[in-house]
């Protein structure tokens, strides 16, 4: 086993896919992120730090949400330990540590459940499990929900479809309403709330880098593509993650997208006021900072009087985009009826393929043997297109269209059955980045394999978290960290610019 020297801990071996591990008791007990401070908690409405009578304030809000979102109870009374999905999380098979397996995951929530909200927990606590909620167990709580990106793969291998994502954002949204917020979702809110962006870009700076974009773009290709911010009237507003403006892979789909639009003849602009398609709300499992955060979009759409509204690659963002902006943000009886809303770049990309609008040289690519991972929020938590497994087609079919190689890897660990990043659910952060490096391990895996098989040398992604994560993540595992590209990137670099609109 590798011994990081920055990190000191064990990166673990690579295997053959699909190989389980011994379980190690509380061999991940010690990873915990950073707990939010005032200023990142009170912007959200949750109290700066832990309360006075906490345990009565958690229990009463466990109350609450079990009224409030039925699946929850559900899913904590309808578990048989029947044991499907205790090799299915990709943070168990990383770390071995077993209170990582779904079930004993939701065990953590569950055991309180049952004390508090059953007749048997009440009289006969020991004879179903039932535990008081101590200090210890909201240790547990934040330890391990916090080692849980709701990827949802483990509800897929449930016969009752138990999601365990719901578990872990309902432990979070209690832990944070008694005062005790994870410092890095957190934190992030707030500057959305406050500037409009994940990374606090104020309006100046993005004007800045998309000047810069047009002047590399025409350096490199001889054609003025435009990347406009605030522009009025413009057909369709581009929402895509803030990492875009300046993070690689990242920016390089951003290039694509604008190539895009300009061959299309399509006029679009982006946002000052909507600089975020992310919407960490989700992570957290508050609905009423989701909303806030996704409230911009709609101001936006409608200041700027826009026809369309296109996500770009984003992978929770979509999920929020798709699954619940219509709650949220809607009705958009206010833009263009013949479109999706909101409609994906990909679907954008496709269609424009479909017809033949696009003139692609696929040969520009050929330096490349190209791999797709899906990512979990699109693959599980949201569809794309007018067809059934729209999310898995469409993205490769741009791949495809841009790619003379191509090859997917193995099933189990591809569409539904995809492994997370390690880095997604908001555990992108620095002090996770054991975590994160483990829970990389089966796409790792899968990823050698076609590199061994098929001389794999790039994988592409559609998720900002998921391209900010394997670039970190992929030379703890002896691979280069370039090996993580945008589809819009490889997109991009293959179409043909003519004078837009051809
Ligand atoms: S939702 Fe994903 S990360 Fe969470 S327990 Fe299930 S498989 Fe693991
Ligand atoms: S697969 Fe479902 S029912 Fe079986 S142990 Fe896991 S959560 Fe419980």
């Amino acid at each position: 086993m590798a011994i990081s020297d920055k990190d000191k801990f064990e990166v673990p071996p690579v295997k053959e896919v699909f190989s389980i591990p011994v379980i190690e008791v509380g061999s991940m007990a010690h990873s915990k992120p950073f707990v939010a401070k005032p200023e990142h908690q009170e912007p959200l409405g949750f109290p700066g730090e832990l309360i006075d009578g906490w345990q009565d304030a958690a229990i009463n809000k466990m109350g609450e949400l079990l009224g409030k979102y039925r699946s929850v109870q559900v899913f904590l009374d309808s578990c048989v330990k029947c044991g499907a999905c205790t090799d299915k999380c990709h943070y168990y098979l990383g770390t071995a540590d077993p209170k990582n397996m779904p079930v004993a995951r939701q065990d953590l929530l569950r055991s309180v459940y049952r004390r508090y909200f059953t007749l048997a927990g009440k009289y006969f606590p020991k004879l179903v499990g039932a535990v008081d909620l101590t200090e210890e167990v909201i240790e547990d709580w934040y330890k391990y929900y916090h080692q849980c990106s709701e990827c949802r793969r483990c509800s897929v291998y449930c016969p009752y479809g138990i999601d365990t994502a719901e578990i872990t954002m309902a432990g979070r949204e209690i832990l944070a309403s008694i005062g005790i917020g994870q410092k890095y979702s957190n934190e992030i809110i707030s500057k959305v709330h406050k500037i409009g962006n994940n990374l606090g870009l104020p309006e100046p700076a993005l004007l800045d880098t998309l000047e810069g974009l047009e002047e590399e773009v025409e350096e490199d290709t001889g054609v003025a593509v435009k990347y406009p911010l605030d522009q009025e009237g413009a057909e369709v507003l581009l929402v895509t993650p803030s990492a875009d403006f300046f993070a690689e892979p990242h920016v390089d789909g951003l290039i694509g997208y604008g190539k895009v639009f300009h061959q299309a003849g399509v006029s679009w602009t982006l946002s000052s006021h909507a600089s975020e398609a992310a919407n960490f709300g989700i992570f957290i499992g508050n609905y009423e900072n989701m909303q806030k955060v996704a409230w911009r979009v709609r101001e936006a759409a409608l200041e700027l009087g826009v026809k369309r509204i296109v996500l770009g690659e984003c992978g929770h963002a979509w999920r929020v985009a798709y699954s619940f902006w219509n709650t949220l943000i809607g009705p958009f009886d206010f833009l263009d009826p013949n479109y999706p809303v909101p409609q994906h770049i990909c679907e954008f990309t496709y269609d424009l393929l479909q017809r033949g609008a696009l003139r692609i040289n696929p040969e520009e690519n050929d330096d490349k043997v190209v791999t797709f991972h899906d990512s979990c929020n699109v693959s599980r938590g949201s569809r794309m297109g007018n067809f059934p497994g729209g999310q898995f087609a469409i993205p490769r079919e741009v791949i495809k269209a841009a790619c003379n190689h191509f090859v997917d890897m193995a099933p189990e660990t591809t569409h539904e059955n995809t492994y997370c990043c390690g880095g997604g659910g908001g555990l992108l952060t620095d002090d996770l980045v054991e975590l994160r490096v483990k829970g990389a391990l089966p796409r790792v895996e899968a990823l050698k394999h076609v590199i061994e098989e098929y001389g794999v040398t790039h994988m592409a992604a559609i998720c900002a978290i998921c391209k900010s994560q394997f670039a970190k993540v992929l030379p703890y595992y002896d691979l280069g960290m370039d090996m993580i590209v945008s589809v819009h990137q490889l997109l991009g670099d293959a179409l043909e610019l003519g004078n837009g609109g051809d």
